[in-house]
């Protein structure tokens, strides 16, 4: 064990460092400095048993718990300046010991790939482009460009308000860079060095907040200067984005302050980010996700790490972000179940938002249409203070009618009723747009034998073969297995083999027979894996060269589409039935968010749900649209069961070929457990909801407390015998807090 770091900030000549290193072990790792001159926070080279690995310097100390002359020496340090400080470390010893996840692991985790490389990463410099002096000249820029231009003729448009960056130009259009080009090359356009310190300036283009939006606004800036939680419960449409913008424009205006603003999806930042940019535009802004390139995250990370960029979009994991001068925290969409991480370190964005806004002491807030139980529940108890936004924002939009549709009398033409096909005929009479919502890509999730009732299974999974029809394959979509499909029953010989139930491709091809005239899209993981697929057909809906959209719930999430009327979703009954206690609270969210694209602008919106079950209390609330009634019925049930938000639970899961292995290691812990446990209960080993996921067989036991603190220190107690113990060999396992899967 090394000794504890003192926090002297420089070492001196072959002082003891203590460095943190990605291995699975709960300590950090004494090193000599050599002649080498080294910083806290630094990022180092380490000699460790016969490779190299990169380290971060957590501090010095006077003596180690080794000999001396058994310790090695830093091999050298990579940049000239620390890239991590005590905050991030505070943070990250929080997020450790809370997760029961090695401390080095968890810090070296959250740097981007680049700096995790051993080898330097120089900053990269930025690029920006504005108008040249002879454009600045002429009078009729615009005509200087032939109309057929367009992206030409946009691209001028967004220069003449002020200077871009690379990363400002993307957003325009797909082609941004040929257009460049072209404008460069005719000298309209010059290209420069852009510095991220541009002087803050307002634009005048926010709305005039209504009595609620205000209320919100005044009550967060109140509060600026100290922790506190806020729930923005406000349905869709009612303009929490706007209340998120007006507050950060107070935010800015201090000059040493800096905003995190997390959001679910990466499919959401690009709209999100043209918003913050449009009402910002000389406000440094980064984004932070996955579909930036290696290079790109570490130059975003360092300025926001460097306190250059003022407000950071992200994804969960940007939440760990270092920003010097964060002065608030956004946690857009709180209950979406993607702000939870499913593997390493199974954090949860939202909550670890919540405790670094506490550790900075800064405001926090938090909005949502349908808030996790979690949340609400804070709310109710005063934790949180709840803000509601109860209407939408834009004049004379109301909100969408729903209606269910019992399919349990209806007859279903390849799935669809007829009443939503008549909906479908007349939006597409009025020239208005539809959406129909079905949470399963694929042709059909099944392929059913009609003589034995044989069902397509996957070899790695206890799970079936969706039929992907157009490509002639099955797909596991569990653990990405792909086979051709079967032409005959390999249990009876049938060559009569269904497809059986809904997919997205199938409800296309329907589509396309039922109105051979209209303009279909598809939207799922299959069509839009391209980086801008989703973006270019977002585009196409917004220019009205599509009449309906078929999708699953990549679809659901924040798109704002002004002319679509229809919403109609088919086939989620299954979710009321889930073993999955959270399923319900998922279900109401998603189609509340899915019904929410109906009807934003000014014209009506109507919502179809075909269900069997429509007397379900779900689809009264969601009929209602009552979502806090439904709310406190959830709550009920969950502390009937015990539950959370009533209980805290922690899983820990193992997997292995044989099952022999896993209930072994699992009776291990169960049998610590039960001697341990103070006011924690736990539950005898048994199977995961998915029994066999890629070739392994899965079990878990379960943990529940009604105290927090007493089940971390359960945990922690458990952790370290369990990892030295024989069995622990013979499986994969893991601990997952507050888990969301089961
Ligand atoms: P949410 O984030 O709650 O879904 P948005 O902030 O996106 O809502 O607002 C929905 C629409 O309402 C947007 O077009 C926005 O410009 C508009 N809007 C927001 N606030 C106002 C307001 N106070 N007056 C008029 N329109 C508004
Ligand atoms: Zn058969
Ligand atoms: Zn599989």
């Amino acid at each position: 064990m090394s000794s504890s770091p003192n926090h002297a900030s420089n070492a001196s000549q072959n002082q003891i460092v203590n460095v943190a290193l990605d291995v699975p072990l709960e300590r950090l790792f004494d090193y000599l400095s050599g002649n080498l001159s080294l910083r806290i926070g630094q990022r180092v080279e380490v000699p460790f048993g016969n490779r190299k690995m990169v380290g971060i310097v957590m501090g010095f100390s006077q003596h180690s718990d080794y000999a001396l002359d058994k310790l090695k020496t830093i091999s050298r340090s990579f940049d000239d300046e620390p890239i991590l400080d005590e905050t991030t470390f505070r943070l990250m010893r929080f997020c450790a010991d809370y997760y029961q996840y090695p401390f080095g692991q968890a810090l070296l985790a959250i740097l981007p790939a680049r700096l995790r490389q051993l080898k330097p990463a120089p900053m990269l410099r930025i690029f920006a482009y504005r108008l040249s002096p002879e454009a600045l000249k002429c009078a009729e820029l615009q005509q200087q460009i032939p109309a057929r231009q367009v992206v030409q003729r946009k691209l001028l448009l967004a220069l003449q308000e002020g200077e871009k960056t690379e990363a400002q130009l993307k957003q325009l259009s797909s082609v941004w860079q040929k257009a460049l080009m072209a404008l460069m090359a005719q000298g309209w356009v010059e290209k420069f060095e852009w510095q991220a310190s541009a002087p803050t300036h307002f634009p005048l283009n926010a709305q005039t907040l209504n009595a609620e939006q205000q209320a919100a606004v005044t009550g967060v800036l109140a509060q600026l200067s100290q922790f506190q939680a806020f729930l923005l419960y406000g349905v869709t449409g009612s303009g929490k984005t706007e209340v998120y913008m007006q507050i950060l424009q107070q935010v800015l205006q201090k000059p040493d302050s800096q905003a995190l603003i997390l959001l679910p999806e990466i499919n959401l930042t690009p709209q999100l980010e043209a918003r913050f940019r449009q009402r910002f535009p000389h406000i440094p802004l980064v984004t932070l996700h996955s579909h930036l390139s290696d290079g790109e995250r570490l130059h975003h990370w360092h300025q926001a790490q460097t306190g250059r960029a003022r407000i950071v979009i992200g994804t969960r994991l940007s939440v760990f972000t270092p920003m010097p001068k964060l002065a608030i925290i956004i946690v857009d969409e709180e209950h979406d179940a993607s702000f939870k991480q499913q593997d390493s370190m199974r954090y949860h964005a939202r909550d670890i938002a919540l405790v670094r806004a506490q550790q900075a002491n800064v405001p926090i807030l938090l909005g949502s249409a349908t808030p996790s139980l979690e949340s609400w529940q804070n709310a109710e108890t005063g934790k949180f203070k709840r803000m509601v936004l109860p209407q939408r924002a834009v004049e004379n939009a109301s909100l969408p009618s729903i209606y269910t549709l019992n399919t349990a009398t209806l007859p279903l033409q390849n799935g669809l009723s007829q009443p939503l096909i008549q909906a479908l005929k007349v939006r597409l009479e009025r020239g208005e747009q539809s959406l129909l919502f079905i949470n399963r890509r694929g042709y059909a999730p099944v392929l059913l034998c009609s003589a034995c009732h044989w069902i397509a299974p996957c070899s790695r999974c206890s799970s079936r073969l969706v039929v992907h029809l157009k490509q002639g394959k099955l797909r596991c979509h569990h653990c990405g297995h792909e086979q051709s499909i079967v032409r005959q029953c390999p249990s009876c010989g049938n060559a009569d083999l269904q497809a059986t139930g809904q997919g997205t491709q199938r409800l296309e091809e329907t589509l396309v027979k039922l109105f051979p005239q209209a303009k279909i899209a598809r939207v799922d993981r299959d069509t839009i894996s391209r980086k801008d697929a989703l973006s270019d057909l977002l585009d196409k809906v917004h220019a009205q060269e599509i009449d309906i959209l078929v999708g699953t719930q990549i679809l659901a999430k924040g798109h704002d589409f002004p002319n679509l009327t229809l919403v109609g979703v088919l086939d989620t009954d299954s979710a009321l039935f889930s073993p999955d206690f959270r399923a319900s609270e998922r279900l109401f969210a998603q189609l509340m968010q899915v019904a929410g694209r109906a009807g934003r602008a000014d014209k009506a919106g109507e919502v179809l749900i075909q269900t069997s079950f429509p007397e379900h209390p779900l689809f009264t609330a969601l009929v209602q649209q009552d979502y806090a009634n439904y709310a406190s019925k959830l709550m009920e049930e969950r502390a009937i069961a015990s539950f959370p938000p009533y209980t805290f639970m922690a899983l820990i899961r193992a997997e292995a070929t044989q099952y022999r292995d896993v209930d072994a290691f699992l009776q291990l812990a169960y049998a610590q457990v039960r001697a341990q446990a103070k006011q924690v209960t736990c539950y005898p080993p048994m199977r995961a909801q998915m029994e066999r996921l890629k070739g392994m067989e899965r079990g878990q036991i379960v943990l529940q407390s009604q105290q927090r603190g007493a089940l971390q220190k359960l945990l922690s107690q458990l952790i370290a015998p369990l990892r030295e113990s024989k069995l622990a060999s013979r499986v994969r396992w893991h601990v997952d807090v507050d888990p969301m899967e089961f």
